[in-house]
């Protein structure tokens, strides 16, 4: 089992199921979702908390350093191309 703090991106959800983990917990999928169906279809129980305190904790950090939000889920390049 591992937990993630957003939906994992397309690389770390590649690596969750060629890994072989079973279950995956996301805490937010409001700041950041899209391979939870995925991943569901290779087989990884995918639990959703939709922590209300993480989301809004996400979201100001997102807000306050945009850069580095971005960097964590959609990599440098989308950063680079938004700028
Ligand atoms: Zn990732």
């Amino acid at each position: 089992m591992i937990f993630t703090t957003l939906s994992s991106c397309d690389i770390c959800a590649t690596l969750i199921y060629m890994r072989q983990f079973n279950r995956v917990v996301v805490g937010d999928v409001t700041n950041a979702s899209g391979n939870e169906q995925m991943l569901r279809e290779k087989g990884v129980k995918v639990d959703i908390l939709e922590d209300l305190a993480g989301i809004a904790f996400y979201a100001k950090y997102r807000a306050e350093k945009p850069e580095f939000g971005m960097e964590d889920w959609k990599d440098l390049a989308t950063v680079r191309k938004a700028a």
